[in-house]
């Protein structure tokens, strides 16, 4: 595909990072990731087709999940006050379904084995989800969860129907998140929310560590957003940007933290992301060192969110109330 200009907003592109290559699940090739001149916008280039990208996900993307008992045991979320101020804390509140109310119908896009359609289901929401991941098909099943596979456009849901649709990291994902959004906001209520959590190309992880950012994950990861190219992204789709907010998770920093001392190969699954490769050259002292040390840096991750420079943006978009916006 072709990338001559900004995807959000059709600026002008320069290279910001040239030779990437995946490593977390060994996918070959170099990747470089361009920026617009006018949005701050990147875009992974050179692009995998759809046909290829479906393809990726099944042969390179390990299932953590693997059994229904296992998924049961980690939905643990039901947004007592207690959870919500943990969550807050350690910065899982990216969870676009943690922010889903009691009553409420909601969609969770990327819902993989279904922990998020658990979670909503202990909040009070009526839970549906959407996945690419076929592998997860028996697990959903024997959950007794309401998960479509396939494509959002695939799927034959009336128009208006959500109070809310939640993306946990996964517009990052999206070929065309422009398009993306506008079918989205056909499925949802007028005055509607869509959650929406995704990597801060702005981050101040980003500029520290380089090459080394855990979220350039390419070719898996086609979109960088940044503070204005969300704005442009809520203009283009007629949402309204109700909060546009930063959040460093506490795990993701201490992950940020292993892999800066991780010698990483093309073409090569890396055991950091795959225990089954192999031992990691971290040891278990160390990593329970840097388990404390990002739970203590937690307070400064919190000041570099407010800032605008937590690694993942947070976002709250509405839909407009009155007829729908074409
Ligand atoms: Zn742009």
């Amino acid at each position: 595909m072709p990338s001559s200009a900004c995807k959000i907003c059709k600026g002008p592109l320069k290279p910001l990072i040239t030779g990437l290559f995946d490593d977390r699940f060994g996918y070959p090739g170099r990747f470089d990731v361009l920026r617009c001149e006018d949005c701050g916008f990147g875009q992974t280039a050179p692009e995998l087709g759809p046909d290829r990208l479906a393809r990726i996900y099944t042969e390179y993307y390990p299932r953590k999940e693997t059994r229904a008992s296992s998924v049961a045991s980690t939905a643990r979320y039901r947004g007592s006050a207690l959870q919500r101020l943990w969550a807050f804390v350690v910065g899982t509140r990216i969870n676009g379904h943690f922010h889903a109310t009691a009553g409420q119908r909601v969609l969770d896009i990327g819902c993989a084995a279904g922990t998020s359609l658990l979670e909503l289901k202990a909040i009070g929401a009526e839970a549906y989800g959407t996945e690419f991941d076929e592998n997860v098909r028996p697990i959903v099943r024997e959950l007794g969860l309401k998960v479509h596979f396939g494509d959002l456009k695939s799927v034959d849901f009336p128009d208006g129907h959500f109070d809310a649709i939640t993306m946990s990291q996964v517009l990052e994902h999206v070929a065309d998140p422009i398009d993306f959004l506008r079918f989205a906001m056909t499925k949802l209520k007028p005055n509607g929310s869509l959650f929406m959590s995704f990597p801060n190309l702005d981050s101040w992880n980003e500029k520290r560590t380089g090459r080394r950012w855990i979220n350039w994950h390419v070719p898996y990861h086609l979109n960088f957003f940044t503070d204005r190219s969300v704005r442009r992204l809520a203009e283009k789709t007629k949402f309204e940007a109700v909060t546009v907010t930063t959040v460093t998770p506490t795990l993701w920093q201490y992950l940020q933290w292993i892999a800066n001392g991780e010698v990483f190969s093309e073409g090569q699954a890396h055991p950091m992301w795959n225990p089954e490769q192999g031992k990691s050259s971290v040891s278990k002292a160390k990593k329970i060192l840097f388990r404390l040390g990002a739970l203590a840096f937690t307070p400064i991750l919190r000041l570099i969110d407010i800032l605008g420079k937590g690694d993942s943006f947070l976002v709250e978009f509405k839909k407009p109330l009155g007829p729908s916006p074409t």
